[in-house]
């Protein structure tokens, strides 16, 4: 029974304290990918520990002697609630992400005008470039099968051709990537804890990782200044809740980071990669503890 108490502790740890002490840790920014392993395998190792502490009981309670039922019947509704939690989060999440998604792609199918139309400027050679007529500066993509990069004739006027470039590299590095599974894993997770459990700066850090992460991807495709100036024209412009934008409340620590980019913490990132390995070594060793 000490091992089902170990499991319940480790989902509390993981899904409670650890995101809190995490948030904070602002270094990790300079390792985005192995960060967002890092988070990965916290939110997984939290999940797996809670699913797993109430079919641990049941090897305890087959031996004789087993008066522990406090821990056993604790574990057990833990392990019933986040799977009942998980589901319907998957679900409610997950449903209202593609239809606003989609309403928004009809939409911008409607209204914008084709890529090409951006007098030339613009490289759209799948045909998902849309161009919508209004003047504030700004760049984001409607991720999915059949995903969208939509600019802003704003965004066409202020921007010069290089920064065009990087803004529509890092469109692209979210669609290709898919940015999107990453964070509804993310916000599904969030939504199946509860409340006095949730922890906002989790999801807040998460999103900036993989901004990060678009951000390296246009670097490499335009140079640090045409990103660097990008961020700011397309600071100021607001997007739709269910798109990822190029710009952004979070363009100050992004330009940060782009010049932290030009030094990379290599020993840093394999010491994240080591640590995101033991965390979900926890709760496997504890499971397999608990059937042996
Ligand atoms: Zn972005």
């Amino acid at each position: 029974m000490l091992v089902v108490a170990a499991l319940v502790l480790v989902a509390l740890v993981l899904a409670g304290a650890a995101p809190r002490v995490m948030a904070r840790r602002t270094g990790f920014r300079r390792s985005p990918r192995p960060a967002l392993v890092v988070w990965q395998c916290v939110s997984l190792a939290a999940v797996l520990a809670a699913l797993a502490a109430g079919p641990a009981v049941l090897p305890a309670t087959a031996g004789p002697g087993s008066g522990h039922s406090v821990v056993g019947g604790l574990a057990l509704a833990l392990s019933a609630a986040m799977l009942l939690r998980l589901l319907w989060s998957g679900h409610r999440v997950g449903t209202r992400l593609r239809a606003v998604r989609r309403e928004h792609r009809e939409l911008v199918d409607l209204l914008g005008l084709p890529g090409d139309a951006g007098a030339g400027r613009v490289t759209d050679r799948d045909g998902t470039v849309r161009v919508l007529a209004h003047p504030t500066p700004t760049a984001y993509c409607l991720p999915g099968l059949r995903h969208r990069v939509v600019l802003t004739r704003g965004a066409l006027e202020s921007l010069p051709p290089d920064q065009l470039a990087a803004v529509l590299a890092h469109e692209r590095a979210h669609l290709r990537a898919r940015h999107d599974l990453v964070l509804e894993f993310f916000a599904v997770l969030h939504r199946a804890v509860p409340p006095w459990l949730r922890c906002e700066a989790a999801l807040t850090e998460v999103r900036l990782l993989v901004e990060v992460l678009a951000d390296r991807a246009a670097v490499r495709v335009a140079g640090v200044t045409p990103v660097a100036r990008a961020l700011v024209t397309l600071a100021q412009g607001r997007h739709p809740e269910a798109a990822m934008a190029a710009g952004g409340g979070t363009a100050l620590a992004r330009m940060e980071l782009l010049a932290a980019a030009q030094r990379p913490a290599r020993g840093l990132s394999a010491l994240m990669y080591a640590f995101a390995a033991a965390v979900i070594a926890v709760p496997v060793a504890l499971v397999a503890l608990a059937f042996t």
